[in-house]
């Protein structure tokens, strides 16, 4: 019979390659109007006792994988090995744990939505297990809430980091107050503030989430400066950016048929990207790190590359309003990787033929449209 081990839904695009360790089970909040990760799940914290567990059989599968490498001989080593497994794990755990190996084997992510809710004593004592466990493992990031790390004594995120905590992922969402009340977000922007400056005075590393078109149409330019101003008093190490998309099963698609919120679309939003840039005052990365980003390559240092995102930013906002279309459709059918990809004629060609199809002899492109495509993506 094959090991298997406990592992949530989801984990941020960061850590794909990350081993997956789940300290508690779904949200303590549960709540926010655009998340559907956790819905209907009920949160409990996992025993110390049972997290120990999961991270010796995962030593076993790590020592199973290395043994049939071994085995294998010298030809193909460690990625064919992993290939085959990956070709036909015999569970999701061998899958996770293979996926790890090929990926260096040196970063955990603790799941799920915000390990900080454990006792520090104990979420220290599961780091310093895993760590005796695999000592090769150099990062260690969870989700946390800032509400959660509010409630945390400074001296307690040291002793985490000090653990082999090295990163908190935080969804901040908007540096607006009306737009987290009204998404049911349960936090203060001035909470995300002082959690965010709380994080970085401790030493471990801070990933602050921002969900781009979460104001709608109505909150759009306040959405963009204000987070902006927020994030500036953190000034974490990353600023990562994800796009609002909604489907059926988020409590946010009552409100769009009740006509409380109205979408922004993928041009007005990248009209938000670009104030928010403009507004960023911060030593921070950048990162586009999400599939549902019309322009993932906006990627970099800031400051030193505030002016390659602007530029990347108005090579899009030039473009006629058909070349607009075409890349959006391209983009959300999942045939343009970045703006650059419209160059290619033969691409460019066969998006043409699939936005034609789409827009049914109507001269321009009806948003929907691209909203039912990304929403088919997800
Ligand atoms: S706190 Fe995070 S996981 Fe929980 S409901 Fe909100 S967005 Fe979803």
């Amino acid at each position: 019979m094959a090991y298997s081990f406990e592992i949530g839904p989801i984990r941020p695009p960061s850590e794909s390659n990350s081993l997956l360790i789940r300290v508690t089970r779904n949200c303590p909040w549960n709540k926010c109007k655009f998340c559907n990760s956790y819905k209907g799940k009920s949160f409990e914290i996992r025993s110390v006792a049972e997290i120990k567990k999961d991270i010796s059989t995962i030593k076993i599968l790590r020592d199973q994988i290395l043994d049939i490498t071994l085995k294998s001989g010298s030809s193909g080593g460690m990625q064919k090995v992993v290939g085959m497994v990956l070709k036909d794990p015999p569970n999701e755990s061998f899958r996770v744990v293979a996926l790890w190996l090929v990926g260096g084997g040196e970063n955990v992510f603790l799941q799920d939505a915000n390990s900080l809710i454990m006792k520090t004593a104990d979420l220290g004592q599961v780091i310093v297990y895993l760590k005796n466990t695999f000592p090769k493992v150099k990062r260690v990031t969870s989700y946390a809430r800032s509400q959660t790390v509010m409630k945390k004594k400074v001296e307690e995120l040291i002793q985490l980091h000090q653990a082999g905590l090295t990163r908190l992922h935080i969804g901040m969402e908007s540096g607006y107050d009306p737009i987290l009340e009204f998404m049911q977000k349960g936090e203060t922007v001035e909470q995300h503030i002082k959690a965010g400056q709380k994080i970085v005075e401790s030493g471990i590393s801070l990933s602050e989430y921002v969900i781009l078109g979460l104001g709608g149409r109505e909150f759009s330019e306040l959405h963009s400066r204000l987070t902006a101003q927020a994030l500036n008093e953190i000034d974490p190490e990353f600023i990562r950016v994800r796009t609002l998309v909604i489907n059926g099963k988020v409590p946010l698609s009552l409100d769009i048929i009740s006509g409380k919120f109205t979408r922004a679309t993928d041009e007005e939003i990248i009209q938000e990207e670009r104030t928010f840039i403009e507004n960023l005052r911060v030593h921070s990365n950048f990162v586009s790190d999400h599939i549902s980003n019309l322009l993932p390559e906006l990627e970099g240092k800031l400051p030193e590359d505030k002016n390659k995102l602007l530029a990347i930013l108005d090579k899009f906002q030039a473009l006629s309003t058909r070349e607009k279309a075409n890349f959006m459709v391209g983009r959300r059918v999942g045939l343009y990787k970045t703006l650059q990809d419209i160059e290619n004629s033969q691409r460019h060609e066969l998006v043409e033929q699939i936005r034609t199809k789409l827009c049914k002899g109507e001269k321009n492109l009806d948003p929907r449209i691209i909203f039912s495509l990304m929403e088919e993506f997800f």
